[in-house]
């Protein structure tokens, strides 16, 4: 049995988002919310069968999300920033899989093409990645390394007329479906980002079929056996890991808020759960352990949802550094874990079945923890920050 209600205002204790955002952020919101309310049986169906089916991309496509953080020019809509982690948080309100693609899509291959690219690259690409009709996919992550992508393998060669990328990518989101990739490779001994279209001869992406997280999405894997790539796909301004890591940064900003959406369906959830669950003569709800994990946990979504709505207006007037975004990323994905966990906790046996939906959240949360820098990286990101002493 799927859960009924759909008040994520119930879950802003504080009345945040009412009291903190205009009417037409809240619309943001709530065009998110109803795709993921609507679509939560085919989510569902999704995660059990191990795929995102095409037509939540196309929906997601036609709602403007994978151009939320792209210019009008290049047919994007340009979003500000809260109502870009509105829309998050309603996307992974339904999945994080579903936020992925919308994370990937917006900062991790249009970002660094509007950032490092050139005027051409831009009104090549830009238009096809906002409408959704091409998917993009961003190969930092190689076998050997993840926390440490300075160190990468993957080597680009120039050569006659372009480049000869050789080396492999692990985990990469989308990579098995991308119609184009951002690959991070190292040209004479420096991290540059290069284009490499799909059907590139020597390129092989498969789909890394084991993952038992984000089941509703697509993760790759890929090797660069000589892939040779015309001059013109460099992106030209992309020299040194600080611009592959300026892109972690702007999908690590939609994570801290997004992640708090599905914190918020855990609580929904459980709520819905314990209300009319009876035993020892009553409803849960009505028992004092299970009250005081209701207060722990909208206490937590609220100091999740406050900050990452401060984070959003910081951002906006460009006051916000890469460690602040590593500070909410890091708190909120540990909020909505342990949220998560005791979700699971209060619907029992049924915390454990796929009747009901918080596993898959809980798996989900496993890997949105992970990525994009692990909560333990980003403690010592803030560490450096604090002290001035890197301890990596
Ligand atoms: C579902 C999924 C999707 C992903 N999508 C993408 C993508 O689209 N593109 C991409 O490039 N990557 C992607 N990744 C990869 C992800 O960013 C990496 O998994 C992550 O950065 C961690 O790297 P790792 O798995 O190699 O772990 P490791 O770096 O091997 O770390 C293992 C453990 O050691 C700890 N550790 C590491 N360094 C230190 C240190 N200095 N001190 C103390 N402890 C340390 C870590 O915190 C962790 O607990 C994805 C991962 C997942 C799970």
């Amino acid at each position: 049995m799927l859960k009924k209600t759909n008040s994520i205002y119930r879950a802003d204790y504080l009345n945040l988002i009412k009291n903190f955002t205009t009417h037409e952020q809240q619309e943001v919101l709530n065009t998110f919310l109803k795709f993921s309310q609507k679509n939560l049986p085919l989510i569902e169906k999704c995660a059990w069968e191990r795929h995102c089916d095409p037509k939540l991309w196309a929906e997601m496509a036609e709602l403007g999300c994978f151009g939320a953080h792209i210019p009008e020019k290049y047919s994007g809509t340009g979003l500000d920033e809260i109502s870009y982690a509105l829309m998050m948080i309603g996307l992974e309100w339904g999945d994080s899989s579903l936020r992925s693609n919308a994370s990937v899509q917006n900062a991790l291959v249009a970002y660094p093409i509007l950032s490092y690219g050139s005027e051409e690259q831009r009104v090549k690409y830009l238009p096809k990645l906002a409408t959704g009709e091409w998917i993009g996919a961003f190969g930092l992550t190689e076998p050997n390394h993840g926390s440490d992508p300075g160190s990468l393998e993957t080597k680009a060669m120039e050569t006659e007329g372009g480049y000869i990328l050789s080396g492999s990518k692990q985990w990469i989101t989308n990579a098995n479906i991308a119609d184009i990739h951002v690959v991070w490779a190292k040209l004479n001994g420096m991290i540059h980002g290069f284009l490499v279209e799909k059907g590139r001869l020597g390129l092989t992406a498969v789909s890394m079929s084991k993952k038992d997280s984000l089941q509703a999405g697509h993760t790759g894997e890929y090797t660069l056996d000589e892939v040779f790539i015309p001059k013109e796909n460099l992106l030209p301004e992309s020299a040194g890991l600080k611009c592959a890591l300026k892109c972690l940064n702007e999908a690590r900003a939609g994570i801290a808020a997004g992640i708090i959406g599905a914190a918020m369906f855990c609580y929904e959830t459980a709520w819905d759960y314990v209300m009319e669950r009876k035993q020892f003569g009553i409803a849960l709800a009505g028992k004092q352990i299970i009250q005081v994990k209701l207060a722990d946990m909208a206490t937590a979504i609220a100091q999740g949802l406050s900050t990452s709505l401060h984070l959003a207006e910081l951002r906006e007037r460009k006051a916000a550094d890469f460690s602040h975004v590593s500070m909410l990323k890091r708190a909120n994905t540990k909020i909505a874990r342990e949220v998560a966990s005791t979700a699971r906790e209060m619907l029992g046996a049924n915390g454990v079945s796929s009747e009901y939906p918080i596993m898959r959240v809980l798996k989900n949360i496993e890997s949105v923890y992970t990525y994009e820098g692990t909560y333990d990286v980003h403690g010592l990101i803030i560490g450096n920050k604090i002290t001035g002493i890197p301890a990596y």
